[in-house]
């Protein structure tokens, strides 16, 4: 894939904006300026700006390996401990609340997050690896789903 490189300082530069499959506002986080970027060929997803169900779904295993790493590892120790904690209400309204709003955050920026965090083959070996998460985020929650129902 073709890169952008900031005019000011010659660092890559991460996508801010997507605007098209062809054009994004760049950021620089060197120089922490924005830049208009054009490509001569289609260089983003079609779908950049939609929700990522990967992200939303399983975002404690998905942040570790899409470049959020202290954020996967804190929904990972969370989910870990909560079982210790169950049993108090506050506790449990409390997580669940932080963990969907995390969670519809990490939705709609995951595509964001996920293309800025490496180098990607194509827009094709993107959009798979992101399908591949949303197939894996719906089996995991049904087996934790029906896993939970089997126990009481
Ligand atoms: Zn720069």
């Amino acid at each position: 894939m073709e890169n952008a490189l900031c005019p000011e300082c010659g660092r890559k530069l991460l996508v801010d904006k997507c605007l098209s499959e062809t054009d994004a506002v760049m950021k620089c986080k060197h120089c922490e300026k924005t830049f208009n970027i054009s490509f001569d060929e289609k260089t983003f997803p079609a779908k950049f700006n939609s929700f990522n169900w990967g992200a939303f779904l399983i975002g404690w295993i998905w942040c570790l390996f899409n470049g959020k790493i202290w954020l996967g590892i804190l929904l990972f120790l969370m989910r870990f401990f909560y079982n210790d904690f169950n049993n108090i209400p506050h506790i449990v309204l409390a997580y669940f609340v932080f963990v969907l709003v995390i969670g519809i955050n990490l939705g709609r920026k995951g595509n964001k997050i996920a293309w800025n965090h490496k180098e990607w083959k194509s827009v094709e070996a993107f959009e798979k690896a992101q399908k591949s998460w949303m197939i894996a985020g719906i089996i995991i929650n049904v087996l934790v789903f029906v896993l939970a129902f089997i126990r009481g």
